[in-house]
């Protein structure tokens, strides 16, 4: 197979169900004005066109939750949609494309005893929520579905990245292995499902997306992990997560880890770097736990004195420098202070760049954050240098019909207007811009990594 950046390769077949209440259960786009259910008064869509769109899947899903007298968790309805699916199809040409889940390895075995545990209880839980109507499945054959949703479950973006509004499986994708320096990426498109042309609908997919030009014969693979962590603690991650030992390239080599541990220019003694790594490491984790209390003052502080601390000890590449980075920039950016937070998102950014693959998405989503950052700043210039490279690696990730890449598209021109035209116009874009793209830090900060398993967020 050939493939060059941004080619799609494969449209893996899946399984979807929502998370959050303001998001719409068809398209999965994140909006306020959203229309529920008359029957189960649970799922909610945009409008006709997206309940239309959705039925066959919430049919049974609607019936069995009006039985049950609530809505069961995600685990619980996303199995339900699976074995539903594969009830309805049975026979039919996309039989072939269900095998995957009977080929698909468990890790039952490896589950220590307390996620066991609830996944035996939701199994208790789907056993109720299941009619009795239904074609019954044979007992191990439910735990192996609860399995994999465990160890393969997707968490699902909204439509502009921000937050992570539903749960998915895509069986055929978890055929594709993992490596931490991928060729491919997964990108959720949200289609098109607007009431306006009905000729212009396309539904809900994951897309396979080339990060770059593949040769004949190589394998495909996507990073199941954030590539901005030490080669150990990716390795520890996915032996927790996905039950393997990485032996990747990047991996056996270290590659990047210089740079994600390196200390400042100026050489500061092996004892300073040790100090201050880990006083990081212990403010970090104070400001997660300010971040959930919801205390943006104390995060801010708790920042701004351990960026003081780390400068002249740590390098601009060290994760924990731009951990903190990353965390000023967006409640600065939140809380207006633009001037402030772009200084602390231009290192960030600068930081990210030579650590990424330079068509990775965090980075791309990082840059298009900043650059808004540095447009609010006053700094047009700079924050449109970033919107276009945003834009070029967007084009690759996430394609030309992503609303990510749409909203961009449209960003570099108004770039342009205000660097060439009337003070007015900025003022127009202004309030567009604060919509859309700046969220709110402490309930919904942007998803640690595009390709983050279901339980490290819900957990
Ligand atoms: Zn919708
Ligand atoms: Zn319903
Ligand atoms: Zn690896």
């Amino acid at each position: 197979m050939w493939g060059k950046g941004g080619q799609t390769i494969w449209v893996p077949y899946g399984f979807v169900c929502g998370l959050a209440s303001q998001v719409c259960h068809s398209c999965f786009r994140r909006q306020a004005n959203l229309h529920r259910c008359a029957q189960c008064r649970f799922a909610h869509y945009c409008n006709r066109t997206c309940q239309t769109a959705g039925w066959d899947e919430h049919k049974q899903e609607c019936a069995a939750i009006r039985k049950l007298g609530a809505a069961p968790n995600e685990n619980v309805r996303l199995a339900g949609r699976l074995l539903w699916r594969r009830n309805r199809d049975q026979g039919l040409a996309s039989d072939s494309q269900l095998l995957a889940v009977d080929q698909l390895q468990d890790h039952l075995r490896d589950l220590p005893g307390d996620q066991l545990q609830a996944l035996q209880a939701d199994v208790q839980t789907f056993l109720r929520f299941w009619s009795c109507g239904s074609k019954q499945h044979p007992a191990d054959f439910i735990s192996h579905v609860f399995s994999l949703i465990k160890s393969n479950g997707l968490t699902l973006p909204d439509q502009r990245g921000l937050q992570m509004v539903g749960l998915g499986l895509f069986p055929n994708l978890s055929l594709v292995n993992h490596d931490c320096w991928p060729n491919c990426t997964a990108t959720l498109n949200h289609g098109n499902q607007s009431a306006v042309s009905s000729t212009l609908h396309s539904p809900l997919r994951m897309e396979l997306r080339a990060l770059g030009r593949i040769c004949q014969g190589e394998e495909l693979t996507i990073s199941y992990v954030d590539a901005l962590n030490l080669s150990a603690d990716r390795q520890k991650q996915l032996k927790e997560r996905f039950h393997f030992d990485c032996s990747c390239d990047h991996c056996s080599r270290h590659v990047g880890d210089d740079l994600m541990a390196a200390a400042a220019e100026a050489k500061p003694s092996a004892d300073a770097v040790k100090e201050v790594s880990a006083f990081s490491k212990e403010t970090l984790e104070k400001v997660e736990e300010a971040r959930r209390d919801g205390d943006h003052s104390r995060v801010l502080k708790l920042c701004q004195e351990c960026l003081e601390k780390q400068q002249d000890v740590l390098a601009d590449t060290h994760l924990y420098k731009l951990k903190v980075l990353s965390v000023l920039a967006e409640v600065l950016t939140y809380h207006r202070k633009f001037s402030e937070a772009a200084g602390y998102a231009r290192k960030m950014v600068e930081g990210y760049m030579k650590l990424y693959h330079p068509n990775n998405a965090q980075l791309g989503l990082a840059l298009m954050r900043s650059g808004v950052t540095h447009w609010h700043a006053g700094q047009v210039e700079v924050g449109h240098k970033m919107i276009c490279e945003a834009y070029r690696i967007m084009m690759v990730t996430h394609g030309p019909n992503h609303s990510i890449t749409r909203d961009l598209e449209v960003l570099p021109a108004a770039f342009r207007s205000v660097l060439q035209g009337p003070f007015l116009f900025q003022q127009k874009f202004r309030l567009k811009f604060r919509l859309n793209l700046i969220t709110e830090p402490a309930e919904a900060p942007p998803p640690p990594s595009h390709w983050t398993t279901h339980s490290s967020v819900l957990d």
